[in-house]
């Protein structure tokens, strides 16, 4: 039972650790199976040791519902996301680099390349608590209103989307740009951004024009 689910968490754990998002067991994703069910990756087993048998199904109040391994000590962080954006189908919750290195400056990423822009006007940062807090995940919550991509201070980024291949595709789009913009201002030169109006002819024209849908 479950199995698609269980092989999607192993997948893109994978995918996780060889694109240098996260090391060892760090950072969490999960996807929804039906309004009240996820399965999230366990708690502590590295990525490349994960068996699609070792991934927990949990309720949005945490509990689990089949499997034998305890969820992420994140799993308050997935279920407040899902219970707050029932469009959401899949979380994704990295360390990756240049994204951390914001979220430590505590500055969020501006649109300074059309890429941000198809996620949001701007990568918000959620303020600061410890991890596996409900604290925490209210915080990103509340960034989440304006981003479905966020920066937790000191810790992260986590991106929510309807498929897992678009949080993915998140999370690889806000670090590149976030290695960007820490280059352009480690140079200590001006960092110019996409002006507003610009910013927003550019959504809404990525909106209705990108990619295959008519
Ligand atoms: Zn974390």
């Amino acid at each position: 039972m479950y199995d698609l689910y269980r092989a999607m968490i192993v997948e893109y754990g994978l995918k996780m650790l060889k694109s240098n998002q996260v090391s060892g067991s760090s950072g969490n994703l999960s996807v929804k199976i039906s309004e009240n069910l996820i399965a999230i990756s366990p708690s502590g087993i590295p990525y490349d040791e994960l068996l699609p048998e070792q991934v927990p199904v949990i309720d949005l109040n945490g509990k689990i519902v089949d499997g034998s391994y305890k969820p992420s000590i994140e799993h308050k962080l997935h279920t407040e996301i899902y219970k707050s954006f029932p469009e959401v189908d899949a979380v994704i919750h990295t360390h990756s680099i240049y994204a951390s290195v914001l979220s430590t400056l505590r500055i969020s990423l501006p649109a300074i390349t059309e890429t941000v822009l198809m996620i949001s006007e701007e990568i918000p940062i959620a303020s600061y608590a410890n991890a596996g807090t409900f604290e925490l995940a209210r915080n990103v919550v509340e960034a989440m209103k304006k981003s479905r991509a966020v920066l937790m201070a000191n810790h992260g980024l986590v991106c929510a989307a309807k498929t897992m291949k678009e949080a993915f595709s998140m999370c690889e789009n806000v670090e590149r740009n976030a290695q960007v913009y820490v280059l352009a201002l480690s140079t200590g030169k001006m960092v110019h951004t996409i002006d507003e109006a610009h910013a927003k002819e550019a959504m809404e024209f990525l909106r209705k024009n990108y990619g295959q849908t008519t």
